[in-house]
């Protein structure tokens, strides 16, 4: 079995997933998609929640219901992408081996790394929480 992994469900990784899913024999292919979370923004969304035209809840799904039932999705942080052993690390999860041998994937644990803290401000006072 070969294996198809994308690295990030936004826009591109969902997009990537749904047209490679129609158009590779999936008897012969495994897609995974990882993300480090499962909460899906539909960003050209934003501009019309502070008219009242979307709700936030317009603009924000689980990554799941965009992505095909059979593409195997892993909620993971990207740590570390290694082209020339074909390999990525996840933080909380899993190793994954993007080769095409027919040998499962073979996770080796590693420990969850608290994610860095973002800078900035927070959210405004009185801005809807997307
Ligand atoms: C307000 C607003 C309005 C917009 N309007 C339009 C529009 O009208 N038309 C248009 O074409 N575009 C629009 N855009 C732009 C469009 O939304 C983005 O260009 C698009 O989402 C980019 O897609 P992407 O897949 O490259 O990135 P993203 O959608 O940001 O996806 C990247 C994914 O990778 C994941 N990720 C990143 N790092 C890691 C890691 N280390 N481990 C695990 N996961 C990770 C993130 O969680 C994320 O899900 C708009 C954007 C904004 C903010």
């Amino acid at each position: 079995m070969k294996k198809l992994l994308i690295l990030g469900a936004g826009t591109a990784g969902t997009m990537m997933a749904n047209k490679l899913h129609r158009r590779l024999d999936l008897s012969q292919w495994a897609i995974t998609v990882v993300d480090r979370d499962d909460v899906h923004y539909y960003q050209p969304g934003f501009l019309f929640v502070p008219f009242g035209i979307y709700q936030p809840k317009d603009v924000v799904k689980t990554r799941r219901e965009f992505l095909p039932s059979d593409v195997n999705f892993v909620i993971a942080e990207v740590e570390k992408i290694e082209p020339d052993q074909n390999r990525v690390a996840l933080a909380n999860a899993a190793r994954w081996t993007t080769t095409t041998s027919s040998s499962p994937p073979a996770p080796t644990f590693t420990p969850k790394r608290p994610r860095a803290s973002k800078t900035g401000s927070g959210p405004l006072e009185g801005a809807p929480r997307v």
